[in-house]
C-alpha cells in the first residue's frame, strides 16, 4: 500500500478528479486515526456509515485524508445535488461571508430570507398565494408544519404513516415509524400522533392507490375522527422507510379527503425535493398540490437551511413572534440557496436528475433479471432503489444488503441502505456525477451482489 502525502485539506468542487481512486485500503490509516478519535470525543449515538476522513468532495467523488477517492451515491443523504462546493454556491457564500454573517431575521431583517421565500413560492406546487418561513434542519420545519397547521385549524391530531420518517427531534420521532435506531428508549413522545396504512406496492398485496387510500382514510376515520385531526403529513416517495412509492392514484386521494374535511394536507418533501425525483417536487408527478410542502436537505448545496412553503391563510394564522429562531433563515444559507437554485436552474439539473434516474433503472432492472434475490426496483428520478429478498418466500434480507454495501464501501463507492427491514439499497448520486462514475459505481454493486 502506498501513502499519498495528502494535505490535511484540499480544494474540492467538479475541479476535484473524476475517478475511483483506491491506494490504500478503506479505511487507510489516517481514516483509521480520525475514527479512533471520533471513539473517543463523539458520543457513539452519532453513528457513521462509511469510516473515512474527508478532506474534499466535488462533482461525483469524496476524497478521504489517505488520498483515495470515492464514488459518491450518496450526496450526504440527497443534500448536495448540486455537487460539493459548487462553484456559484462558494462565491455567494464567500460573498455573503464578506458582508455580514448573521442578524436574526426576527430583530433585523435581510433580503436573501425574502428571496427565498419568494422563490420558493414561486417553485412549489400550486398557482395560490404563499406565504413560506425557513428554519435550519428539516426536522425543525416538519415540527412548525405541525405547529401551523394546529394553530390554523384549531384541532390536535395528526396523522403520519408506516415506515415514515420525519427526524429525531421529539415530535418528528413521534411521528417517525422505525423503532431502532430511532425511537427506543426515547420516549416518551408526543401525544396527538397517529399512524395510518401505507400504499407498498411490492409488499400489499396489489392494492390500487385508490384502495390503499380507502384502508388509510377508513383507519383515519375510526380511530382518530376528521373533527380531531388538524394534519396528514406523508413523503410523496418515502425516503428512509425504504424509498416507498405509492400506487398511483393513493397521494390524490389522500388530498381530495384532507380538503373536503377541514385537515391540512403536509408533504414532507425534505429528502423527495429539489430536483432530486427529475422535478422540482415529487409532489409533482402525482399533480397533487400540498396545503404545506417541507423543504430541507437539496435547497442549498450543503448548508443547513429548511423550509415551509404553503397557503398564505394557513401559514398567516399564526401570530407574530410565533414562528422563527435565532439561525432560522441565516444569511449565509440564504445565500446558498439561492445560488443553488440558480444552479439547478441554469445546469439543467431536473432534466440531469431523470437521466440519472434513467441509468439507474435501465442496469438495475437488468441486473434483477438475471439475480431473484433483487425483488424490486422502485424511484423516480436520481432517487432509485433496490429491495433486496429472500427469492423463495420474498422475506427481506439485511444480511445480504448490508453485505452489498460493505463490498461497495470497501471498493471506493458511498452506497446508503434505508427501509423498514433495512433490505433496500439506495441511490443518490449528486445531480453533477457523470454518466460513466455512475456505471462504475454500479458495477461495484453488481459486483458485490455477485460476491455475496
Ligand atoms: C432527513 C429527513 C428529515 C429530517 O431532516 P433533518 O435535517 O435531518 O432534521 C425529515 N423528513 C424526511 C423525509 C427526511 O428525509
Amino acid at each position: 500500500m502506498t501513502l499519498v502525502d495528502t494535505p490535511a485539506t484540499m480544494t474540492g468542487g467538479p475541479s476535484l478528479a473524476q475517478e475511483r481512486r483506491l491506494v490504500t485500503a478503506i479505511p487507510g490509516p489516517r481514516s483509521q486515526e480520525l475514527i479512533a478519535r471520533k471513539a473517543a470525543a463523539v458520543a457513539s449515538g452519532v453513528g457513521h456509515t462509511l469510516p473515512i476522513s474527508v478532506v474534499s468532495a466535488g462533482g461525483g467523488v469524496i476524497v478521504d485524508a489517505d488520498g483515495n477517492s470515492l464514488i459518491d451515491l450518496g450526496s450526504g443523504i440527497a443534500v448536495t445535488g448540486v455537487g460539493n462546493s459548487a462553484p456559484r454556491v462558494v462565491e455567494a457564500v464567500t460573498a455573503q461571508l464578506n458582508s455580514f454573517t448573521h442578524t436574526c431575521f426576527t430583530v433585523s431583517p435581510y433580503e436573501g430570507y425574502v428571496a427565498v421565500a419568494e422563490k420558493l413560492n414561486e417553485l412549489t406546487p400550486g398557482d395560490h398565494v404563499k406565504r413560506t418561513a425557513l428554519f435550519n434542519s428539516g426536522a425543525e420545519a416538519v415540527e412548525n408544519a405541525v405547529k401551523i397547521a394546529r394553530h390554523y385549524t384549531k384541532k390536535q391530531a395528526v396523522v403520519a404513516f408506516d415506515h415514515a420518517y420525519h427526524g429525531r427531534t421529539n415530535l418528528t420521532m413521534g411521528l417517525t415509524a422505525k423503532n431502532i435506531p430511532y425511537k427506543s428508549g426515547f420516549g416518551p413522545f408526543a401525544s396527538e400522533v397517529y399512524r395510518a396504512p401505507l400504499s407498498y406496492p411490492f409488499r400489499d398485496g396489489g392494492l390500487s392507490g385508490a384502495e390503499a387510500a380507502a384502508r388509510a382514510i377508513s383507519v383515519i376515520e375510526k380511530q382518530v375522527g376528521a373533527e380531531n385531526l388538524a394534519a396528514i403529513i406523508i413523503e410523496p416517495i418515502q425516503g428512509e422507510g425504504g424509498f416507498i412509492v405509492p400506487a398511483q392514484g393513493f397521494l390524490p386521494a389522500l388530498v381530495e379527503w384532507a380538503a373536503a374535511n377541514d385537515v391540512v394536507f403536509i408533504a414532507d418533501e425534505v429528502q423527495t425535493g429539489f430536483a432530486r425525483t427529475g422535478a422540482w417536487f415529487a409532489s409533482e408527478h402525482e399533480g397533487i398540490v400540498p396545503d404545506l410542502v417541507v423543504a430541507a436537505k437539496g435547497i442549498a448545496g450543503g448548508l443547513p437551511l429548511s423550509a415551509v412553503t404553503g397557503r398564505a391563510e394557513i401559514m398567516d394564522s399564526a401570530m407574530a413572534g410565533g414562528l422563527g429562531g435565532t439561525y432560522g433563515g441565516n444569511p449565509l444559507a440564504c445565500a446558498a440557496a439561492l445560488a443553488t437554485i440558480e444552479t439547478y436552474e441554469e445546469d439543467g439539473l431536473i432534466e440531469r436528475a431523470r437521466e440519472i434516474g434513467a441509468v439507474l433503472i435501465g442496469r438495475l432492472n437488468a441486473l434483477r433479471t438475471a439475480d431473484p434475490r433483487i425483488g424490486d426496483v422502485r424511484g423516480r428520478g436520481a432517487m432509485v432503489a433496490i429491495e433486496l429478498v429472500d427469492p423463495a418466500t420474498g422475506a427481506p434480507d439485511a444480511a445480504l444488503t448490508n453485505a452489498v454495501a460493505k463490498y461497495a464501501h470497501a471498493n471506493g463507492v458511498v452506497v446508503l441502505t434505508c427501509g423498514t427491514y433495512g433490505n433496500v439499497i439506495r441511490f443518490l448520486p449528486p445531480l453533477t456525477i457523470s454518466d460513466e462514475l455512475l456505471i462504475d459505481g454500479l458495477s461495484v454493486v453488481a459486483e458485490g451482489l455477485k460476491n455475496a
